[in-house]
């Protein structure tokens, strides 16, 4: 018997609003001291309040609406009880039977495959839990272990969206996790790092027979911080439970870490362990109702995502599907080019041609200064505006100075800051094309290398190249390499002719 997979994906997205879900503390639990960030409410010390966070509820609205949700009329807290050390209070506030978003979809392109349709059940909002630290050796002495507790991110928003059982392939899941960070990082309501642990996956995995549409045990696979490790777990328990069912045997429905090393996941506790988590409505916070005209609003308010900027791109700038893919693949870097190439006013032939040299530059150069260890790493935080950066486009493009000097002038645009044309002038940089001007040169780097000469006059032509260096260097690399050649080659064909 043939088996598919039936996967479904829990996504607990971080939120980067300014304070925390339920009081004022600040929600910057990275960058300050450990346990700096605490107040007697997200403590839940007795006869306190929880105050709900506006901005945490509008980020909720955002990635309802962009993942094509229901958004609630009415919505309420309830209380998750369970006992462990991350969470001093017993209970976690969050939402159980009415989450502010409900029933959404979004469809998903794995790089080879069909587009597909994955239905998103639900996203709620949830507090984060205060984070341990294992430390293994205190004092260097070995098996002398302690857990530090920070509670800097206790009460930090936390989204959880939820997906239907719709996706069908690890690729899939692959697929529908990068364009959900995509979606937070474009509405820019939270870092969507797995790495750093602001976008925590968890994935459902069950396998049936091909062509039913039953719903078998599934395990629940966490512990993985990279989407490479989602995309193993999921290819593991595939072929895991593959295994098992045609073995005869039935698959437990169990929770399983992902080992990376082991490349393999390993079970955590079995359905008799799981939790009963007694919820209840959550007594201090009263349902919250969402109004329709914010609603729109927020909806007005959306940007343009990745995939209709893609097409976009295509279209208006007749750039290829794999540059507009790089473009868009961060809302900052597409920005970013887009403000270049408006920077200059042109008729739409000329436009499209300064727009391919423009992504050579954004995703060439730049791309390799951002990536450099030193100085930002983020496009809308370097010193070349936009604007400078079409200058220096228009430069290059004009053939005003050579692709050499036109990277030079960009770093040095990179740390400056100036203006492109001022550093031209400044360096005097400007290209020399003139034949008035390059003869005199040309006849100097003959002159001062009669072996290069011999070697023309006895058939390597490949000298040329060699002169041609010599006239970049003694120009500083001005000169137009094709007029430098031509006039190399006329004038030795003349020395040639003379002998
Ligand atoms: P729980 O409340 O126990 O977490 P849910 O019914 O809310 O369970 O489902 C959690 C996740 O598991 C959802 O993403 C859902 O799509 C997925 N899921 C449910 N049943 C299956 C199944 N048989 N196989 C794979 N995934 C499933
Ligand atoms: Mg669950
Ligand atoms: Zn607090």
């Amino acid at each position: 018997m043939e088996y598919e997979p039936v996967i479904g994906l829990e996504v607990h997205v971080q939120l980067n609003t300014k304070s925390k879900m339920f009081c004022s503390c600040g929600a910057d639990y990275q960058s300050a001291e450990p346990n700096t960030r605490v107040c007697p409410v997200c403590l839940a010390l007795p006869g306190v309040l929880p105050v709900v966070n506006s901005a945490a509820v509008e980020s909720a609205i955002k990635i309802g609406l962009a993942l094509n949700c229901e958004i609630a009329e009415l919505t309420k807290f309830d209380r998750k009880n369970y006992p462990y050390p991350d969470l001093m209070k017993g209970y976690q506030i969050s939402q159980f039977d009415v989450p502010i978003c409900h029933d959404g979809w979004m469809s998903v392109q794995p790089e080879d495959g069909p587009e597909a349709r994955i239905g998103v059940t639900r996203v709620h909002m949830e507090e984060d839990v205060a984070r341990l630290i294992h430390v293994d050796n205190v004092d260097g002495r070995s098996g002398h272990a302690h857990t530090l507790m920070d509670i800097n991110r206790a009460g930090v928003p936390l989204m959880e969206v939820v997906s239907e059982p719709d996706i069908r392939s690890s690729a899939q899941a692959e697929a529908y996790i990068l364009k959900l960070q995509n979606i937070i990082r474009y509405l820019g309501v939270g870092t969507a790092s797995m790495e750093e642990g602001s976008f925590r996956v968890d994935a459902n995995v069950s396998v049936r027979p091909v062509g039913s549409d039953e719903l078998r045990e599934r395990v629940e696979v966490k512990n993985m911080n990279r989407v490479r490790a989602v995309v193993r777990a999921i290819d593991h328990e595939i072929e895991r439970q593959t295994r098992v069912w045609e073995s005869g045997d039935r698959v437990e429905m169990e929770t399983r870490g992902w080992d990376d090393v082991a490349g393999a996941t390993l079970i955590q506790r079995s359905k008799e362990e799981a939790h009963d988590y007694r919820y209840f409505p959550e007594p201090d916070i009263p349902p919250l109702e969402i109004g329709r005209a914010w609603v729109e609003e927020i909806r007005a308010s959306l940007p343009e995502f990745a995939d209709d900027r893609r097409t976009r791109f295509q279209d208006e700038y007749d750039l290829s599907e794999y540059d507009a893919a790089l473009l868009t693949t961060s809302r900052a870097t597409a920005d970013y080019f887009e403000e270049v190439v408006a920077a200059r006013d042109l008729s739409d032939v000329d436009r499209s041609a300064f727009a391919k040299e423009a992504v050579n530059w954004v995703s060439g150069e730049l791309a390799r200064l951002l990536n450099a260890p030193e100085g930002p790493s983020e496009i809308d935080q370097t010193k070349i505006k936009p604007k400078q950066l079409a200058a220096l486009v228009a430069l290059f493009q004009a053939r005003t100075i050579s692709n050499a000097n036109a990277r030079q002038v960009l770093e040095e645009m990179w740390s400056s800051g100036s203006d492109p044309d001022a550093i031209v002038k400044e360096r005097g940089l400007l290209k020399v094309s003139g034949t008035d001007e390059l003869l005199p040169v040309v006849r100097e780097a003959i002159e001062n290398n009669p072996n290069a000469v011999e070697d023309f006059l006895s058939g390597k032509e490949t000298a040329v190249r060699f002169l041609v260096g010599q006239v970049m260097k003694a120009t500083r690399g001005r000169a137009d390499a094709g007029v430098a050649a031509d006039l190399l080659t006329q004038t030795l064909e003349e020395v040639k002719s003379a002998r």
